[in-house]
């Protein structure tokens, strides 16, 4: 069966996805959850590095800015300011094309930058108001051209469009000083939640498979104080150094081991970690079903089934790196349980048992077995992106 169905509008499944899904939840949860996707939550959480400043002295120094900031209920760690919204947009005669990505930051409030740029309609001068649309037609702000249509092709940065009104609005975060000094990242509750799963010492070897940007890597170097020894692989070169970089500004630097490594073959590459490792991270690529907000997006089940199998790969390298006794967190910002669930039967099935956890309002996994020792977040249910945590261990 061949086609594709419109969920909510701009987000569609194949059919086959479709059939899949509708196993596990209503048609309702399932239209729930597709407007849940297309708004932000409406808390934006950033993680205070607690090596640099205590969570109370962040909150004030933010406070005597002007910004509005709370303490999460149960994560100390974890502030959060709120994304007001939805806001009416003024229109503008003109308008200027943004690509995905920036479309959507700009949805929330950034500027947009030059990079960021499909299109500038003809005779748009410096000064002029203007719509920003996103590539689906979605109009996401009104601002003002801080260029002029014969101007953008020649610049490589900059802003491009400042956002006056936009549909959600949201300080803009990466241009607090504080932001800058390194005094916190920005990084969802439930990713806050996977470092705390994983319960790091210090002293311990630890391996982080999928480590960039490096989110939970700075949140597991916060937790052991830096005192263990923590090893960062991930694929993408570009995306190291730039984990690199930012880890830097956390004033993180020879607090951990980068390397550029395929992650599915770490006990051919990296023999001495096989049986040696306290610790595993796999946080793999997944088919981002739960990433909010999302504009417009096209899901199949080949990539579901695709994303699965090279999750696997994953988990069958961890087993070979853990001592016994060893300890495997796997997480994903996805929905579908062939990415979740299924994989920790899979784990199951090499040998790993699975270690009951549950934090404060979230929920148990999706299928029957899972139902009270994972952990799972709806963008319908917990006004949060769409995740999962399982914790395992390797038998001593
Ligand atoms: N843990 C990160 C997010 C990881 S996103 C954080 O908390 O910030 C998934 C990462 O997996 C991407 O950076 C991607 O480059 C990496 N990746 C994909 N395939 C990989 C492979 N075969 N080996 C190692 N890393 C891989």
């Amino acid at each position: 069966m061949r086609g594709e169905v419109e969920i909510v509008r701009g987000h569609r499944i194949d059919y086959q996805l479709y059939k899949y899904l509708l196993q596990y939840f209503s048609d309702g949860d399932l239209t729930r959850m597709f407007e849940a996707i297309r708004k932000p939550p409406s808390r934006y959480y950033v993680r205070v590095n607690t090596l640099r400043v205590s969570p109370e002295d962040l909150v004030s120094k933010l406070r005597e800015r002007g910004l509005e900031v709370f303490m999460d209920e149960h994560l100390k760690e974890a502030i959060w300011l709120p994304i007001k919204g939805p806001n009416r947009v003024p229109s503008a005669r003109k308008i200027v094309i943004a690509d995905k990505r920036a479309a959507e930051s700009v949805y929330m409030g950034a500027n947009l930058y030059v990079p960021g740029v499909v299109k500038f309609e003809e005779g748009i001068n410096r000064g002029d108001e203007v719509n920003v649309v996103a590539p689906n037609g979605e109009v996401v702000a009104f601002g003002i051209a801080e260029l002029g249509s014969d101007e953008v092709g020649r610049v490589s940065n900059g802003v491009a469009v400042r956002t006056i009104v936009s549909v959600y609005s949201l300080p803009k975060v990466r241009e607090i000083p504080e932001y800058e000094m390194g005094l916190f990242y920005d990084q969802s509750l439930p990713a806050q939640w996977v470092a705390h799963i994983l319960d790091p010492r210090p002293g311990e070897v630890i391996v982080d498979m999928n480590a960039a940007p490096g989110g939970k890597l700075s949140h597991i170097i916060q937790l052991t104080g830096g005192r263990a020894t923590i090893y960062a692989f991930d694929r993408s070169p570009n995306k190291v150094r730039e984990m690199n970089e930012r880890l830097g500004k956390l004033g993180m630097t020879g607090l951990y081991r980068a390397e550029v490594r395929d992650s599915r073959y770490l006990d051919v590459d990296k023999p001495e970690l096989v049986g040696s490792v306290d610790k595993v991270l796999i946080d793999p690529p997944c088919s981002d079903m739960g990433v909010r907000p999302r504009l417009f997006d096209v899901k199949t089940m080949d990539l579901v089934r695709s994303m699965s199998e090279y999750q696997k790969q994953f988990i069958r390298v961890a087993w070979k790196l853990l001592k016994p006794g060893g300890v495997l967190v796997y997480s994903t910002c996805t929905i579908p349980p062939l990415e979740n669930e299924d994989n920790i039967m899979y784990a199951e099935e090499l040998g790993f048992r699975v270690v009951a956890v549950s934090i404060p309002n979230a929920s148990g996994g999706l299928v029957e077995k899972y139902r009270d020792s994972v952990i799972r977040f709806y963008p319908h249910v917990h006004d949060t992106p769409g995740f999962f945590i399982a914790r395992l261990v390797k038998p001593g």
